[in-house]
């Protein structure tokens, strides 16, 4: 099995070794999520005292009396981010740009050794509450087998297999028909990175009567710590890395998701890197209608900017990213969110 941290050292994605970095975090403090499925803990990080928002309702009824301020009066409090990674177990660009981002945090220097001053001047500057899951699908993650999709192909034995899995007869799942089955196990030959060991898909789980641990535990502590932006970290085939925008939400909060993904390129563009910058558009999607997935439901707790950001994955397919540029470019948009790139200048 090819293994890219052999050639990359800094490629830092198992959970032994993120478990590894977090047994030796100093600012940093590790904590429990929940057991996912398949019995494995999800440990979780968090930076920073957390702030009193001084909560006196929940999030909806909150809106029902005309101000988010009643489920978090934010003003002049720390602000608090989240970021979590590997809700797809096969799409670990996100794990190593958090493994590399504890690093920083803690020592100064990524696991390059180097010294990434947009990223450490601007959380010293803000002195945020963080909050990271760095491998939230942990069954996923361990069921799959390549630390990374770098040079892998796009369907057979590559992305498609590791990713979605096969049906009964063997043939590969696929994207998006890989969705139609839910939860997929008892359909699945082999099960893809994408299911915790119940063959939950944790962006699509029903979350209004949550059938994952994983959702349930998620969910509470993103109501606990009512956070101002949660981005999580997917894998986007070869995509250029870009800001997804979440459906089902209010339009001002689409056009912070476009701010932050304009406060990323203006980054990306001093690395020489080109740009996807989605636009807002407030027509109604119509038929079919987009999911109600786990970026939507994130909003719908806490009234967070929320987006799925989706990495390029070096697959051996057109539009090929290098590892370097794929953390890098995380590194750009870890940079945007602890200058608060959301925000309106
Ligand atoms: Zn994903």
């Amino acid at each position: 099995m090819k293994n890219t941290k052999s050639l990359y050292p800094y490629w830092i994605t198992t959970p032994e070794d993120l478990a590894a970095i977090e047994a030796g975090l100093v600012r940093g403090q590790v904590h429990h999520l929940c057991k996912s499925a398949g019995g494995r803990d999800i440990p979780y990080v968090t930076y920073g005292e957390k702030p009193d928002y001084n909560r006196k309702a929940n999030y909806s009824s909150a809106c029902g009396a005309k101000d988010p301020a009643h489920y978090a009066d934010r003003a002049g409090k720390r602000t608090t981010i989240m970021l979590i990674g590997a809700t797809h177990g096969q799409e670990t660009e996100g794990v190593c740009g958090i493994a590399n981002l504890l690093s920083l945090l803690e020592t100064g220097k990524d696991l390059r050794g180097e010294a990434v001053p947009m990223i450490t001047e601007a959380f010293d500057a803000l002195d945020p509450r963080l909050v990271i899951v760095p491998i939230y699908n942990m069954d996923g993650r361990c069921r799959c087998e390549p630390d990374s999709m770098i040079g892998e192909p796009h369907d057979d034995g590559g992305l498609r297999y590791w990713g979605q899995g096969t049906w009964k007869d063997g043939s590969l799942c696929g994207w998006p028909e890989c969705k139609a089955v839910h939860p997929i196990k008892d359909a699945a030959g082999f099960l893809g990175s994408y299911y915790n060991d119940d063959g939950i898909n944790l962006m699509h789980d029903n979350f209004f009567a949550p059938m994952a641990e994983e959702t349930r535990a998620l969910m509470k502590l993103i109501d606990e710590e009512a956070p101002e932006c949660v981005i999580g970290l997917h894998g986007g085939s070869n995509s250029t890395n870009v800001l997804l925008q979440p459906d089902y939400v209010p339009q001002y909060t689409k056009e912070a998701v476009h701010t932050l993904s304009e406060s990323i390129a203006a980054l990306e563009s001093n690395f020489g890197y080109k740009s996807a910058v989605l636009n807002v558009s407030d027509k109604n999607p119509g038929f079919p209608p987009p999911s109600f997935n786990l970026t939507t439901a994130i909003h719908h707790i806490c009234g967070a900017v929320t987006s799925t950001y989706e990495s390029n994955e070096g697959l051996d397919h057109p539009n090929r990213f290098e590892p370097e540029e794929i953390l890098v470019r995380h590194y750009c948009l870890f940079a945007a969110l602890f200058s608060r790139g959301w925000e309106m200048n």
